[in-house]
C-alpha cells in the first residue's frame, strides 16, 4: 500500500508534522521541557537519546496517547492542536487519526487472531467496510510473508512475526504518519534484521515516519534526519552522518561514546 500522505503525493518537501514548544509533566516530573521538531512529507526522523529522556512520551503526545501540557502540534494544513488550553476530545481524536504507532512490545490483542488484530482499527474505529479492509489486510499480510498466519493468535508467533503484524496493523489504518517506538528492542538479535528491513522498505516507499531507536546503524542508513533528545528537549538534530559521526554538542558526544 502506498503512503497516504507521503512523498509520492503532492507536497514533497513541505512539512507534514510541525511541533513547537511541546511540554509534558507527570506530577512534578517534567518530562518534555520544550520539544521542537519538523518532519517533511516522505521523510524519516530518528529520535535517539538516553533512557528516560522523553522520547517515548514525545511520540505518545504526537499520537494523542498522552495529552501535552503546552505547545503546538500541526499535521499538514488541516490539523492543529494548541495545548495552551486542554484540547477537546474531538480535537484529540483528529490528531490520533493522523498517525499509527508501532510499539516496542507489539501490543497485539492476545485474544484476537492476526487478521482480527489488523481489522480492529479500520473496521471498529474508522468504520470502513469490512470487505475492503479485509482485502487490504490480506494483501499487507502477504507482503510481510504472514498470509498463512492470518488465523493464528499472537502467542503462536515469534517476536519478529508479531512485530510484522504490528506494522501491518499500523499500515491498515492508512495513517499520514507512522510512529515507531523502539520497534526492535524487544526482539531476539536474529529477528531484528527482518523488521528493520521492512521499516527500511516503507521508508523507501515514501512513508513519513518518526522512529525512536537505539539502532544507530539503522538510523544512519534510513533516517533523513536524527534528533538527539536529552532531558526532555532536542539537544541536537541534523543530517544523520553529521549528528552520529561528528556531534557538536557535548551531551551527544558523551551519549555516543557510551554506546561505542
Ligand atoms: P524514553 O523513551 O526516552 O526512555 P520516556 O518518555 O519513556 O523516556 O520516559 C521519560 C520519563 O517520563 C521517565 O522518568 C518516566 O518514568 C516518565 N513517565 C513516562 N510515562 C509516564 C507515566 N504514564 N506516568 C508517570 N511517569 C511517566
Amino acid at each position: 500500500m502506498s503512503p497516504t500522505d507521503g512523498a509520492t503525493s503532492s507536497g514533497v518537501g513541505e512539512p507534514l508534522l510541525t511541533v513547537r514548544g511541546l511540554r509534558k509533566s507527570f506530577g512534578d516530573n517534567t518530562v518534555l521541557r520544550s520539544v521542537d521538531l519538523t518532519v517533511e512529507r516522505g521523510r524519516v526522523l530518528a529520535l535517539i537519546g538516553p533512557s528516560g529522556s522523553g522520547k517515548t512520551t514525545a511520540l505518545r503526545c504526537l499520537n494523542g496517547l498522552e495529552t501535552a501540557d503546552g505547545g503546538t502540534i500541526t499535521v499538514g494544513d488541516d490539523v492543529r492542536l494548541d495545548f495552551a488550553s486542554a484540547p477537546s476530545p474531538r480535537a484529540l481524536a483528529t490528531l490520533r487519526d493522523c498517525s499509527a504507532m508501532v510499539f516496542q512490545h507489539y501490543n497485539l490483542f492476545p485474544h484476537k487472531t492476526v487478521l482480527e488484530n489488523v481489522l480492529e482499527g479500520p473496521v471498529v474505529v474508522q468504520r470502513r467496510p469490512v470487505a475492503d479492509v479485509t482485502r487490504e489486510a490480506l494483501g499487507l499480510l502477504e507482503r510481510v510473508g504472514l498470509s498463512e498466519k492470518r488465523d493464528a493468535y499472537p502467542f503462536e508467533l515469534s517476536g519478529g512475526q508479531q512485530q510484522r503484524v504490528g506494522i501491518v496493523r499500523a499500515l491498515a489504518l492508512r495513517p499520514r504518519l507512522l510512529l515507531f517506538d523502539e520497534p526492535t528492542s524487544a526482539l531476539d538479535p536474529e529477528l531484528v534484521g527482518d523488521v528493520l528491513g521492512l521499516i527500511k522498505e516503507l521508508a523507501l516507499e515514501g512513508w513519513t515516519m518518526v522512529i525512536v531507536t537505539h539502532e544507530l546503524q539503522f538510523a544512519r542508513e534510513v533516517a533523513h534526519e536524527v534528533a538527539f533528545v536529552d532531558g526532555g528537549t532536542i539537544v541536537e538534530h541534523g543530517d544523520p552522518a553529521q549528528v552520529l559521526r561528528a556531534p557538536q554538542h557535548e551531551r551527544t558526544q558523551q551519549f555516543l561514546r557510551r554506546l561505542l
